[in-house]
């Protein structure tokens, strides 16, 4: 069932081999093949405007009024390349290497390496679209250090790198609607794939304004729908983030990959009350300079210029000295939440930890520290009221990324044929955690290079019959999603989808999220069918399915969330090893990292899905290093 394609040969050929291998199609033949691209985000607008751009007739869907509200516009700090700008000791290899060992070592080499390869590419293209990326002063590009590696390859703009690149992304997508190529569907949701004899041509939408079901016939379907952190509720995520288009794809045949592998990112704003609905991020970018800090004594509640410098634990400079506060985020979020278990946590509820600039400010004066990071300071100062030029940051792990998505082969297709998966809506090449700026290179790269030669691949290597929206598959599809709305409507029960999501969060991120332990998977297992079966008789959903209808909207993606969070727990309890994100509390070295147990668990859980209520299957893809060897993970 897991056929992963990787092409033979050396690593470094790969994708060259693959592409010359691949069918061609002659570009007056491109316009009769028409291509539907699910999400506007990076990936999906720089995948729809490349398909238009090569003359395929591309349908282009999104529930948002515009792309550029896409979550991609949220990105703060970077992206990766392997340009070697800096001279340091770049290169292709070794990014292929931080990234294979930054998601120790649960991803595909071939994929991650073709990943590191077209690098390159993603900034040159950026920079021909007018990408405004830093510069330094004699007007080169800069670049800056993410956490896990030990060279400056990201490339930034400001603390708005994603809403740059979108902007360049959305203007190629413009181009191709004004030349006709693209057609643009906005507010329109997907809620199911429609599949003919095994394969997917089409899809069914509804109308976010008028509550309107239509359906969409295409050769292929390109899903690019971002991620599901906002499974735990609290999340650095847009609030409309949400895994229903994957999810749908998945109860229709699709595979998915590794959902327990989540990313909690370590410099995120702390929970300053039980109504709050959603986190913040401070990029990555500032542990460039800031410094994390916790007091060295327990229940210390001295504000921060109180405590002298001999009673302050820089605690990750101090336990990995070659990294310091670069580590991954994986090993700085276990870190946080060490601290802060122990007593030692700062601010109001104790869960927190330092971030403090005073010693960049020093160094570099306050001017160059604005330079670089000021919106993050004035985004932290809006929403504490704190002025971080004075006081350090406080900062928490939260949820932020999900490694984990549909599975998909080397081709990024998934196990239903004509079914591509791009982006963070895909299992990914990040393995059990995604180092900083890792995301937006892989958007880029699914969408402006892979995505475009394995679909026009897929299109001209099978014959694909005409089909049409009055065909039976259609109807049936759209029969059964009215079915479903007009089951959520009639419940008429009396708890606002919010809660339920609410009380699902908590239960994942207490038992499913940073440290996952079996007694507490089994608990949340039992728990969670509980929950799901009482929002099905207790849930409230006021309005029409008429009409614009955001709770309607809510309970719909909440609906979703309620199996795949069942998903995340069953495979996180399978995986009794730890590696990267997932860190099970049974399985720890003697200092505390993560313990992998390569013998059993070298392979990417592929789960099937096997209708309501039944217990999904687990299918296997082993893995295997042959360029970067299996070794203990170490930042030290
Ligand atoms: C606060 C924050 C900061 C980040 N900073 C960085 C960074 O500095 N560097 C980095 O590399 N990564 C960063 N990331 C991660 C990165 O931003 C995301 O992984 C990436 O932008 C995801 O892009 P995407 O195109 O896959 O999905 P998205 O940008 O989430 O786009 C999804 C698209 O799909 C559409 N969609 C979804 N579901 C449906 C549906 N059912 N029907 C119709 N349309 C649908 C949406 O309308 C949208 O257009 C950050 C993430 C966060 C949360």
């Amino acid at each position: 069932m897991l056929e992963a394609r990787i092409p033979s040969g050396p690593i470094e050929q790969k994708w060259d081999k693959c592409r010359y291998e691949m069918k061609l199609m002659n570009p007056a033949n491109r316009r009769k093949h028409s291509i539907i691209v699910v999400g506007a985000g990076l990936a999906g607008a720089a995948a729809a405007a490349t398909l238009g751009q090569q003359g395929y007739h591309v349908h282009c869907f999104s529930y948002h009024d515009t792309p550029r509200r896409a979550h991609s516009i949220a990105a703060q700090g970077g992206i990766n390349s392997s340009k070697n700008y800096r001279n340091d000791g770049d290169s292709v290899l070794r990014l292929f290497k931080d990234t294979v060992k930054g998601g120790d070592y649960r991803a595909r080499e071939a994929n991650v390496y073709r990943l590191a390869e077209v690098s390159g590419n993603i900034i040159d293209q950026c920079v021909a679209q007018g990408v405004p990326f830093a510069r330094e002063y004699g007007g080169l590009l800069d670049n800056r250090s993410f956490g896990g590696v030990q060279v400056e390859r990201t490339f930034y703009a400001r603390g708005q790198t994603g809403q740059q690149l979108l902007l360049g992304a959305y203007q190629a997508l413009e181009e191709q609607i004004a030349a006709g190529t693209v057609t643009m569907h906005f507010r329109s949701e997907l809620l199911d794939i429609v599949l003919v004899n095994g394969r997917a041509r089409g899809i069914v939408t509804r109308d976010l304004v008028t509550g309107q079901l239509d359906s969409h016939a295409g050769d292929v379907v390109v899903l690019a729908t971002g991620g599901y952190s906002n499974v735990f509720y609290l999340s650095t995520n847009a609030k409309a983030s949400n895994c229903t288009a994957i999810w749908r794809a998945h109860r229709r045949g699709a595979l998915f990959g590794n959902p327990c592998f989540t990313q909690i990112h370590p410099t995120c704003i702390p929970l300053s009350s039980d109504f709050q609905s959603k986190l913040t991020l401070m990029s990555e970018s500032l542990r460039n300079d800031g410094r994390i800090w916790v007091p060295k004594r327990k229940g210390d509640t001295r504000g921060p210029s109180q405590i002298p410098e001999s009673e302050r634990d820089y605690y990750l400079e101090n336990r990995y000295p070659s990294f310091g506060n670069l580590v991954p985020r994986d090993v700085a979020s276990r870190n946080a939440k060490e601290v802060c278990d122990e007593g030692r946590g700062v601010g109001p509820h104790g869960q927190g930890v330092y971030l403090d600039f005073a010693d960049a400010i020093h160094r570099l004066g306050s001017q160059t520290v604005r330079e670089k990071y000021g919106n993050l300071f004035e985004i932290y100062e809006r929403i504490t009221g704190e002025d971080a030029y004075t006081v350090p940051m406080r900062i928490y792990p939260a949820p932020h990324y999900t490694m984990g998505g549909l599975w998909v082969d080397y081709h990024l297709m998934s196990t239903i044929p004509g079914l591509f998966v791009g982006g963070e809506a895909n299992f990914s090449d990040h393995g059990a955690n995604r180092l900083g700026a890792s995301a937006l290179m892989q958007g880029l790269a699914d969408g402006y290079f892979v995505l475009p030669a394995t679909v026009p691949d897929y299109v001209a290597a099978n014959k694909l019959d005409p089909v049409s929206t009055s065909d039976g598959a259609f109807k049936s599809a759209k029969a059964e999603v009215k079915d479903r709305i007009d089951k959520l409507l009639a419940i008429d029960g009396k708890r606002t989808p919010d809660s339920f999501h609410k009380e699902l969060g908590k239960i994942v991120w207490d038992d499913c999220g940073m440290a996952r332990a079996d007694a507490g998977l089994r608990k949340a297992l039992a728990r969670i069918p509980e929950l799901r079966d009482e929002f099905w008789h207790n849930l409230r959903v006021v309005g029409t399915g008429e009409e614009l209808n955001q709770s309607l909207e809510k309970a719909n993606r909440i609906s979703d969330f309620l199996e795949l969070s069942e998903l995340m727990c069953s495979d996180a309890l399978q995986r009794t090893e730890s590696c990267g994100g997932h860190f099970r509390v049974e399985s720890q070295t003697p200092d505390g990292e993560a313990k992998r147990d390569d013998e059993h668990f070298a392979y990417t859980a592929a789960w099937e899905w096997k209708g309501a209520g039944q217990a999904h299957a687990l299918h296997k893809e082993p893995l295997s290093f042959e360029y970067v060897p299996l070794s203990q993970r170490s930042y030290k």
